[in-house]
């Protein structure tokens, strides 16, 4: 008789699940309490394994994949990950169209996962051949047999965290959380977690963070698509340059704006605060509630709740790297000496 062995059958059985970690230092002084949700806990280090995994199961369940089948995707990183980790477990081949923004790091380990990979530039427009949605949706036409994941306008996305982040932190706050703040990139975080957290009590304030260089915040306010809005912007995964399908816009109660170089310090600032190394759009979220704090957003007894939504590791090259941070003229001090002469 095989012997009881207390192991996971594989990676995706740990996706979700995530722990809610207490913010002790970086919102000191602060009113209210505030705890993270932690998704670099996923196997794939991101919240994007929750979606990779239910877009790619309800397929399955439809019958749309079968043995051998090609998963296509456009992708900031994550979401490529996730996918590509999904793939490998479950037997599809995944091909990936990936902004020019997206880090080194990134799309090395996307490869490293057994993605094929296509780098698209960053700064044109949404229907212009060469971003990477038109690549994906050529890819998708080309290729026999394969399903186009396409995030940003996918009900299941928000489906996703509907049915898992939503109630992980209805549960893990005892249904005491008073506010959710939340990045919004394709916006199926804050869109599935929230519908969730307001049907069980419409009270609950989401916040929104999108970047300065991105038109979620101003269609938000006005229903309208404003291009001036749009230019470029160094935080990968936040805002867009075009309105998401998969973003609830009623859902949320308001957006707050964030800058570059603001979000990397505070990202760096989480580290050496709180010994959680997280990436990028943490820092973002973090500095939208900094400005929440400023003016008195929160009273003592709310507890927020905030996504951090993955790992710092994915930007050692970018908001990591004293480098990096010097030559986006986001060091104003004096960069400290590496070494120093000694005399004899
Ligand atoms: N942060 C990071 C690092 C991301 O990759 C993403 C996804 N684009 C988000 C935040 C935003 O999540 P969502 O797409 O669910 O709005």
């Amino acid at each position: 008789m095989a012997h009881k062995i207390n192991a996971y059958n594989n990676v995706l059985e740990l996706i979700g699940n995530t722990p809610l970690v207490k913010l002790n230092k970086i919102t000191k002084g602060f009113a209210g309490n505030f705890f993270a949700k932690v998704e670099a806990f996923n196997p794939g280090h991101s919240s994007k394994d929750r979606i990779a995994m239910y877009i790619i199961e309800e397929a399955e369940r439809k019958g749309i994949l079968t043995e051998g089948s090609t998963i296509i995707e456009t992708t900031s990183g994550n979401t490529g990950f996730s996918i590509a980790m999904v793939s490998i477990i479950k037997g599809y081949d995944c091909i990936l169209a990936v902004s020019s923004k997206s880090s080194t790091d990134k799309i090395n380990m996307l490869r490293s996962m057994g993605a094929t990979v296509y780098v698209c530039p960053a700064h044109v427009s949404a229907d212009d051949p060469r971003s990477y949605y038109e690549v994906a949706k050529r890819l998708h036409e080309e290729t026999e047999g394969s399903i186009y994941i396409n995030q940003y306008f996918n009900e299941l996305n928000i489906e996703a965290h509907y049915v898992s982040t939503g109630p992980e932190i209805w549960e893990q706050t005892n249904g005491h959380i008073t506010h959710l703040v939340a990045c919004s990139g394709t916006g199926g975080t804050i869109s599935g977690t929230a519908k969730y957290l307001k049907e069980q009590n419409p009270d609950i304030k989401v916040i929104g963070v999108d970047a300065y260089g991105s038109v979620l915040k101003k269609y938000h306010e006005t229903g309208k698509f404003d291009a001036k809005e749009v230019y470029p912007y160094r935080i990968e995964g936040l805002g867009k340059n075009l309105i998401p399908g998969a973003t609830e816009f009623e859902l949320i109660d308001e957006f707050i704006k964030v800058t570059d170089s603001e979000s990397a310090h505070t990202a760096r600032e989480i580290a050496q605060t709180e010994g959680i190394f997280a990436g990028y759009t943490s820092g973002a979220a973090i500095q939208a509630i900094k400005q929440l704090n400023e003016r008195g957003e929160f009273g003592a007894d709310d507890n927020v709740v905030v996504i951090f939504p993955d790992h710092g590791s994915r930007y050692m090259s970018k908001i990591y790297s004293d480098q990096w941070m010097e030559d986006q003229g986001f060091l104003d001090t004096e960069p400290v000496e590496k070494t120093q002469e000694i005399q004899y």
